[in-house]
């Protein structure tokens, strides 16, 4: 156990611990047992996710250091800066959310529901600028940082995914010791985890926090940012700036190797935010079966990879899988054409242009 409470502030933001439980129809269908993790559900602030653990140590860093206004960077259909309006909400701090165009989705309401409208609806501040997906530091984040300071504000900036930042891997670190203390009640081991992975900072944490534990298991991170070399970059640099990180205020020393960085790049495309037809009836499967509600650009996908593996057989029968769910459900309003007719996706979707080079 990493004991990251007694290393680091943290403010409270979530409803921990977060469920676990059994996806018996899945399961039986699957033919291994899988339990799932719901960091879906474990917050009251406008439908949770991943990004709320994180923010839980920026947003004490940003308080200790007298800052009134986070700033940071998403997708228009950004899972990231919706939790980061409601996290400066409840804070009561502002926030500026530069929204850029990461995906071309044909939808004439991709900019009005989902996500967006609960950014609006919570007095956030999205601002409509800038093109495509990169974990580098964009010039428009940079302009909203100034503008805050031009009008006497003090900005905390938040990158991407609260990822590239000091502590964006402590969330996902203290998760690990979060999930073995369920263990101990539940009387189980997990021996995989499935868990969707694109800044980095959710599966760097994971690989930190489980290295912590005396028994190994393995980590699957399936990539959703279809650029499976940036995000093997992304998640190795911040596991490592972690671990050195705890060590230097005195916590644990974890010993990390490269090679249990296990990243799946096989259902990422056709591109970030741009479900495949396997995306869709992974959706659909688990909605379905589980009445578990995942979306087109993160979870879908990492439920596609957890179906097919398990079809694969690539765990042993008597394997546990937790799949790790991260939130995203908002983003399913601004897709709704995905699902009429999913024969049309690379129509709808004019992504490849804004791919990074
Ligand atoms: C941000 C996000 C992810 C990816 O997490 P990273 O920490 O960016 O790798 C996965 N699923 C959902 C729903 C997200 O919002």
């Amino acid at each position: 156990m990493l004991k990251l409470d007694t290393l680091f502030p943290r403010k409270s933001l979530g409803f921990f611990p977060s469920p676990i439980h059994k996806l018996s129809r899945m399961s039986d269908v699957l033919g291994v047992e899988i339990w799932a993790k719901r960091d879906d559900v474990s917050s009251g602030l406008a439908f949770g996710g991943n990004k709320i653990r994180k923010l839980e140590w920026l947003v004490a860093d940003a308080i200790a250091k007298g800052c009134d206004t986070l700033v940071s960077i998403g997708n228009i259909q950004s899972n990231h800066t919706r939790q980061v309006t409601a996290a400066a909400a409840v804070s009561g701090m502002k926030s500026y959310t530069i929204q850029e165009v990461w995906t071309e989705w044909d939808d004439p309401v991709y900019d009005r529901v989902g996500n967006i409208l609960l950014t609006r609806l919570m007095g956030g501040n999205p601002i409509l600028d800038g093109y495509g997906y990169s974990t580098c530091i964009k010039n428009t984040w940079e302009k909203a940082l100034e503008m805050v300071r031009k009008q006497g504000g003090k900005p905390y900036p938040i990158p991407a995914g609260g990822s590239d930042h000091p502590l964006g891997g402590l969330g996902y670190a203290n998760f690990a010791d979060e999930v073995y203390l369920q263990e101990q009640q539940l009387g189980i081991f997990f021996d995989t985890i499935i868990v969707a992975t694109c800044t980095g900072s959710t599966q760097a944490g994971m690989v930190v926090g489980f290295a912590a534990q005396p028994k190994k298991r393995r980590i699957i991170g399936i990539d959703t940012a279809d650029d499976v070399a940036m995000t093997r970059r992304a998640v190795t640099k911040i596991a490592y700036a972690t671990a050195d990180l705890i060590l230097s205020k005195g916590g644990k020393k974890i010993d990390l190797s490269e090679s249990e960085i296990e990243i799946n790049p096989n259902y990422s495309g056709p591109a970030y935010g741009i479900p495949s037809e396997k995306t869709i009836s992974a959706i659909r499967m688990a909605a379905e079966l589980e009445a578990m509600l995942t979306d087109p650009v993160y979870e879908g996908k990492s439920m596609a990879g957890m179906c097919d593996l398990c079809q694969k057989k690539e765990f042993p029968s008597n394997h546990k899988v937790l799949y790790v769910h991260l939130g995203g459900a908002p983003a399913l309003n601004a897709y709704y054409k995905a699902f009429e007719d999913p024969a049309n996706l690379t129509k709808l979707a004019r992504a490849a242009r804004y791919k990074e080079t």
